[in-house]
């Protein structure tokens, strides 16, 4: 078992970050040592006591978690499902449920097949809901009872069918984030001359434009060589997909 010992936090910091949680979020903030061992395992041989717990309720929620961590320097660690192998979900942060109340589906596009949906989405719930329109959702992994959407997108999840159909990474159209100063921002496919005005920006999100795209430059002959070639390659860092301008 995760012991108090093992946590960075010193309990009146704990204490301190607790009530600053509870002052802004409306969602629940569970910093009770019950809570905290729950949420210490995942579907991993890891075990790591959590800070803390918060579950938001909304995006403002989201933010007021990265505020108080960036003001007492407390790591953030999003949470889904749980069920990574590698101890994605387990570290000494306030770790940040998405599944208990941000699972919606907020738009299906039946035309266009596809669907906006929040980050803490079971996949077999979403399709289930798709079912009627005729769509389905492609990335299936085991889990699927259990795993969500965003998850996915933080495993690049792939699942049985995802060599004829494609992994995570080749299902997702558009992301909004959060990142971790606060800056809300969406990803999507990129003009030429929309890229550019992202990478010559200011502020943490053009950092990540200019820092992706200098590091897959630097290192091409490398990624080019040394890179596998293999269809359901989800370790390691996608840099390959940003040696063109394509991909942004
Ligand atoms: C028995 C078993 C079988 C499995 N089979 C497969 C398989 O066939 N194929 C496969 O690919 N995987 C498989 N997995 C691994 C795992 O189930 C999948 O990767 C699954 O998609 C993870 O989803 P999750 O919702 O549980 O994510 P979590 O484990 O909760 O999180 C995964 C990652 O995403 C991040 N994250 C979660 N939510 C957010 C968010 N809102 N914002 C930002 N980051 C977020 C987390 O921090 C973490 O890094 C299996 C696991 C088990 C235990």
């Amino acid at each position: 078992m995760a012991t108090t010992a093992a946590t960075r936090v010193r309990a009146s910091e704990r204490d301190d970050i607790e009530n600053a949680l509870k002052r802004r979020v409306s969602g629940e903030v569970r910093f009770d040592p019950f809570s905290r061992v729950l949420y210490s395992t995942d579907a991993s041989i890891y075990q790591m006591e959590p800070v803390g717990v918060v579950i938001p309720r909304n995006v403002e929620d989201v933010l007021a978690v990265i505020e108080v961590a960036n003001e007492t320097g407390v790591p953030v660690l999003p949470r889904a499902g749980g069920t990574s192998l590698a101890g994605q979900t387990v570290n000494h942060a306030i770790v940040t449920d998405f599944s208990k109340y941000l699972n919606q589906i907020i738009e299906v596009n039946k035309e266009e097949q596809w669907a906006r949906v929040q980050p803490g989405i079971v996949l077999d719930d979403l399709n289930r809901q798709l079912l009627p329109y005729g769509l389905m959702y492609a990335p299936d992994p085991t889990t699927s009872s259990r795993a969500c959407v965003g998850g996915g997108v933080g495993n690049n999840t792939c699942g049985a069918h995802s060599v004829i159909y494609g992994k995570t990474l080749d299902h997702i159209k558009e992301l909004d984030v959060v990142l971790s100063d606060g800056t809300q921002t969406h990803f999507q496919p990129l003009e030429a001359r929309e890229l550019e005005a992202k990478l010559s920006g200011a502020g943490l999100e053009s950092d990540i434009y200019r820092g992706v795209r200098r590091l897959a430059q630097e290192n091409a002959a490398e990624i080019e060589a040394r890179y596998p070639n293999i269809m359901r390659r989800v370790s390691g860092y996608k840099l390959d997909e940003f040696l063109t301008d394509s991909p942004f």
